[in-house]
């Protein structure tokens, strides 16, 4: 349509109005453009031969294949506007799109065109060669300052909605432009890590797309949509207590203001709430009062219903009509309140508050206004339905046929008589496929009613009585709906897989098949299960059959097991030879609990700058349902956000798929979120996320990364067999111990119910717990034996008890030294640590000097960005890094040492380098690996080299952005090594904060007034 299908009127405007085409002003000393009464898209007089924009009327019908937006709860957003009525959002609630940037009022969703950006659109058979994609266009909200790829001026606007942005390649251009630019995108400079779109399959069901996507979803209603088709509901709704008479607060009003159109033709709809009928007004403030009044008592507000369904829900729109309107301008009005363009002359008006057998004679002509049943207290009401003829047209859309229609669809005459299988013969015909297969396709009836929804028809059902049946429950609905070719065959293929975790880890395949068969009734049995992460309590089940599939996801969805509730995915499927050979595509897991609401934040901006499908949020099922995913992709990266112990996690995980997967060894780079982050530092990737940076540019690092190789260790611990003291011996008690500071540690990085197994597990070990009873670990960044163990516990402990109370880094950062220092008096247990063990370094016995505290590091970060080893000295070891085979042992002398070290002011003392660690615990000790403290029975540790190999991503030299903000000076013109200084500075930082003003002095400035315990009291009183 060359018109964009609107419906313009010429209007002054009272004030400067800018053209949503081009984005200029409409000049001239009186400003005249044009504006749609259906949209409120406003333009020049000039700029009315090329408009590009459709209106909302027809915008849903020219979708060749629409998607479902994936809504997020209402909030309030500043400086955006509504993409359905083009009003700004400012003081209203308003939903948007998690996915796209599709935003409107609460009261406009209804009207929302599913144009949502496509992920997945594998077609079998296609070549990769011949896959071209499309710019995807999104209206208006671009980002300041953008600039248009065509005329290189601005075209965004404060202003209006206005102007174009591709939601895949972020291309930005005004709308006059656009056709101007190539349609053909290349996803931009995110394309090396972006997983292509016709790479993945998403089966054909009805399960909403965000329980694909994995978006989580709070309340249920919004996962299980209410599929009823509409005609299927008893459509009584003068029975019982439906309120029939009764005026309701009016529930969803268009609050659509197109104030008074010229032209005297006086059609102007003023859709808005009943209550807020005055406010209005306002725009008429020029008028006098005189007019004002006599154009009041001229016109009349009247409710339009759009069928039994929208007066069952009681959706209906407010028109204001003049009383002397003809049918003709009643019904144009009430068609286009609902942004129905259609021509009226297939509909047809009733009056609802009609005397009792009048309810279904239709308005006549003349004054039908003034002729509408006035209740007391009450607005006359009208209802729209439709005229059926017997026959008709009805649309039928190709979908992803590959047929070269120059329409998005094809206009099939239908009669009565007709069924779904002339349809398809007329359809196909159409189409150009002649000698077609009609068994090879199905033809389904596709809702746009708030989301997509699709039902497959039969053979004999019939086209008008469908159309005919939507239209009385809702003209809009019956206008949106369409029919659909599709090939019979899924293109997602015959294999559905679910995911299921939270299940009793550690038990036999037999075991968890017999579970599971429970829960799934005998008609939804899987075809396979496997593979099995059985340390997870989690497993993969294959169906052939769609509906069997969904009827199990829905059936274990509501299964708790243990008290706990299974957790259930239907995961998407990635055909890995449709991703090109210079795309690596970026596997983004997001700790959604780290950081407070940052790891929120990040999940939603990669959903939009990537596939959704490659953003998995870990506390929904944790790393496997997306190492799941990509485990046929040859050649991919990983993004890990969260602390070190999701780094941890995600590599264990990996541990686990390994064999099962193309790519042994995806390179991992990390988003540091909350505390700590040593692991993250020492790759360059900051202290923590802070939510300052853009998006964008995380991922450009990404793409930027040098591979670098980290090397893992594994910590056996053999405790001693003492039968005295039978709790400590046996393996419940010492286990239970472990046990429970790993669920602590996992319990802030997953939810409760999603506990991976009790212990890591070495490839080679085989088992977490051996039968001697020993415990493996993978360690990535540091071993601790005794204080700072200890005051990790504690920390922990703390944590547990009030989680709350740790949201934010700075306030984790201040509780860890307030612990630190209650320390100082009444210690006991590891005042003597070197008397209490014995330290083995490559076969040899290593004299240790008196010393609270061993710790034992890979990384040369520790205890949240602390060099302990230190820079350089003439000295007889050699420099370390993470990747030669070698730990680093360090002492310290007590908790004062400690705090020194944390403040970067002093080292710890060496004391031995070495590939193969063995110590001998005599008493009970707090111990940590990466971070997670317990107290270990006496006995045997040792510390070895991996099999296991980690490739991480280490952030590009010299774009290094320091995240921790204020740095002072001094401190970066300390003496210290680069990495240290930054650590220091990253910590001081925090005091500052912490203090609120009192200065805190830099190690240059003398070593009395910043010893720790100074600037930590500081910190701690600050708090
Ligand atoms: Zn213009
Ligand atoms: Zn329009
Ligand atoms: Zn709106
Ligand atoms: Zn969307
Ligand atoms: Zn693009
Ligand atoms: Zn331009």
């Amino acid at each position: 349509m060359a018109d964009g299908g609107h419906t313009f009127v010429k209007k002054t405007f009272g004030k400067p109005t800018y053209c949503h085409h081009c984005s200029d002003l409409i000049w001239g000393i009186i400003q005249i453009g044009y504006i749609c009464e259906v949209c409120n898209f406003v333009i020049h007089d000039r700029c009315l031969s090329n408009v590009v924009t459709p209106c909302s009327g027809i915008a849903p019908c020219i979708i060749k294949n629409p998607v479902a937006h994936c809504w997020s709860e209402p909030t309030h957003h500043k400086k955006k506007f509504c993409t359905v009525c083009r009003r700004r959002l400012d003081d209203s609630p308003a939903v948007h799109c998690l996915i796209c940037e599709y935003f409107a009022h609460i009261e406009c969703q209804d009207f929302a065109v599913p144009d949502c950006t496509e992920n997945a659109t594998y077609v079998p058979g296609k070549e990769l060669q011949s896959v071209k994609h499309q710019h995807h266009w999104r209206e208006g909200n671009l980002p300041p300052t953008s600039k248009c790829a065509y005329c290189k001026k601005t075209c965004w606007s404060s202003e209006c909605l206005t102007g174009y942005r591709c939601e895949w390649c972020g291309m930005t251009t005004h709308g006059g432009c656009r056709t101007y630019l190539t349609t053909e995108c290349n996803f931009g400079i995110l394309q090396p890590i972006y997983l292509p779109p016709h790479s993945v399959s998403i089966p054909r069901t009805e399960v909403p797309i965000e329980a694909i996507i994995g978006v989580q979803v709070k309340s249920k209603t919004t996962l299980v949509r209410d599929y009823s088709c509409p005609r299927s509901i008893s459509e009584e709704f003068s029975s019982g207590d439906a309120p029939r008479f009764k005026d309701e607060e009016p529930l969803k009003i268009d609050a659509m203001h197109v104030s008074a159109v010229s032209g005297g033709s006086g059609t102007s709809s003023h859709y808005r709430p009943e209550s807020s009928s005055h406010k209005s007004e306002k725009s008429d403030k020029d008028k006098t009062k005189k007019e004002k009044e006599s154009e009041e008592k001229d016109i009349e507000m009247i409710k339009v219903f759009d069928g039994n369904n929208s007066f069952r829900r009681q959706l209906y729109r407010v028109i204001s009509v003049s009383r002397t309107y003809t049918l003709e301008q009643l019904l144009t009005t009430a068609l286009r309140a609902f942004h129905i363009t259609r021509e009226s002359s297939s509909f047809y008006l009733t009056d609802l508050y009609a005397p009792s057998g009048m309810e279904d004679t239709p308005l006549q002509d003349p004054t039908p206004v003034m002729n509408l049943t006035h209740l007391e207290g009450k607005r006359p009401a009208i209802y729209l339905r439709f005229l059926d003829k017997g026959k008709g047209h009805v649309r039928v859309y190709p979908g992803k046929l590959q047929c070269s229609l120059e329409e998005p669809y094809v206009n099939v005459p239908v009669e009565n008589t007709t069924v779904i299988k002339d349809l398809i013969r007329d359809a196909l015909d159409k189409f150009g496929f002649h000698d077609n297969q009609m068994q090879d396709y199905r033809c389904s009836e596709v809702l746009l009613d708030r989301g997509v929804t699709e039902r497959i028809l039969a053979w004999n059902e019939r086209p008008w009585d469908i159309i005919k049946q939507l239209g009385k429950e809702s003209i809009r609905q019956m206008e949106l709906m369409r029919f659909y070719l599709q090939h019979k065959q899924d293109p997602h293929g015959p294999n559905i897989a679910l995911f299921v975790g939270n299940l009793p880890p550690g038990l036999s395949q037999r075991n968890y098949e017999q579970i599971l068969n429970k829960y799934v009734t005998d008609e939804n049995k899987f075809n396979s299960i496997g593979p099995i992460y059985y340390e997870y309590g989690s497993v993969v089940l294959t169906f052939e059959d769609a509906q069997k599939a969904v009827r199990a996801f829905y059936n274990l969805r509501e299964t708790i097991i243990e008290d706990k509730k299974l957790l259930v995915m239907l995961l998407p499927n990635i055909e890995p030879s449709m991703v090109p050979p210079d795309v690596r595509p970026l596997l983004i897991f997001v700790n959604v609990k780290s950081g407070g609401c940052q790891g929120l934040e990040l999940i939603s901006s990669f959903r939009k700058l990537l596939n959704p499908y490659q953003v998995f949020d870990l506390d929904n099922g944790g790393p496997l349902p997306g190492l799941y995913v990509f485990r046929q992709i040859a050649n991919y990266k990983i993004l890990v956000c969260g602390g070190d112990g999701t780094i941890g996690w995600v590599l264990q995980c990996l541990d686990n798929v390994g064999q099962d997967s193309e790519c042994s060894s995806p390179p991992c780079a990390i988003v540091p979120l909350g505390t700590g982050n040593d692991l993250a530092r020492v790759l360059c990737w900051g202290s923590g996320y802070t939510g300052g940076e853009d998006p964008l540019n995380l991922l450009r690092d990404v793409i930027e990364a040098e591979e670098i190789r980290l090397d893992r260790w594994t910590v056996v611990f053999h405790p001693e067999d003492k039968p005295e003291e039978p709790a400590l011996k046996a393996p419940s008690n010492t286990t239970g111990k472990k046990k429970k500071a790993h669920q602590a540690h996992l319990s802030q990085q997953t939810n409760q119910h999603q506990l991976p197994a009790i212990t890591s597990t070495e490839i080679s070990g085989g088992g977490a717990q051996n039968e001697d009873n020993s415990q493996i670990f993978v360690m990535n960044n540091y071993f601790g034996i005794g204080i700072d163990a200890d005051l990790c516990l504690d920390f922990h402990n703390a944590r547990e008890e009030n989680p709350n109370k740790f949201n934010s880094r700075l306030h984790n950062k201040g509780y860890y030294v307030k612990m630190g220092l209650r320390k100082i008096v009444g210690r006991k247990t590891v005042k003597d640590l070197h008397k209490e063990l014995k330290l083995e370094v490559d076969g040899k016995v290593v004299d240790l000097p008196p010393v609270e505290g061993i710790i034992i590091l890979n990384i040369l970060s520790w205890g949240s960005g602390a060099n302990p080893w230190g820079p350089d000295k003439d000295d007889n070891f050699s420099t370390p890094n993470h990747y030669d085979g070698v730990l680093e042992i360090v002492g310290v002398t007590g908790v004062v040492h400690l705090g020194q070290i944390q403040s970067g002011i002093r080292t710890a003392m060496r004391i031995a380098q070495g590939g193969h660690i063995k110590i001998h615990l005599y008493s009970d000790m707090p111990v940590q690996v990466d971070g997670e403290p317990w107290v270990q029975s006496p006995g045997d540790v040792v510390v070895l080299k991996s099999a296991l190999k980690a490739t991480m991503l280490k952030k590009g030299r010299g774009k290094r952005r320091l995240t921790e903000p204020h740095i002072s000076p001094a401190v970066l013109s300390s003496t210290l090594s680069a990495s240290a200084t930054a650590s220091v500075a990253a910590s001081q930082a925090t005091i500052q904060i912490n203090t609120t003003g009192s200065v805190i002095s830099g190690p240059g400035q003398g070593q009395a007034g910043s010893t720790p315990e100074n600037g930590d009291r500081e910190a701690v009183t600050g708090t």
